[in-house]
């Protein structure tokens, strides 16, 4: 019982692993896609598991919230074009402690997301003009 689960959550980690980042939903979809047999009470009660032992977490991306394993400290860009999301190092340590500096509250986290336009669509958009 205890390793059929265990199992079940890895399989989880691993289908975001492989997303990169998904909303709930998209992530429920993915594992319905390829596993016909996980039910939606076991995928939710894993995500909670994974989020509650921090091996996955919750971002704001756009407004929405999107999850994503635990890798890094990292900022995200988002193409404003097709939504692709991707993750980009920047030390956001060094950003909060600079932010800290002029700021009388307490900095717990930063969430940096950096909009624009992705490779793809930057290619497409110039195709269009020739
Ligand atoms: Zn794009
Ligand atoms: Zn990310």
């Amino acid at each position: 019982m205890l390793r059929r689960m265990t199992t079940q959550k890895r399989m989880v980690y691993q289908a975001l692993e492989d997303l990169g980042h998904a909303s709930v939903e998209v992530l429920i979809e993915y594992l319905k896609d390829h596993n016909e047999q996980i039910s939606l009470s076991t995928i939710y009660r894993n995500i909670q598991t994974l989020l509650a032992e921090e091996k996955i977490k919750i971002v704001k991306l756009k407004g929405n919230d999107v999850l994503e394993t635990v890798k890094v400290d990292h900022a995200h860009f988002i193409c404003e074009q097709c939504g692709r999301i991707e993750d980009i190092m920047v030390d956001q340590e060094k950003i909060i402690s600079k932010a800290a500096k002029g700021c009388i509250h307490q900095i717990k986290k930063c969430d940096m997301a950096f909009y624009g336009l992705c490779q793809k669509c930057t290619k497409e958009t110039k195709g269009e003009r020739i």
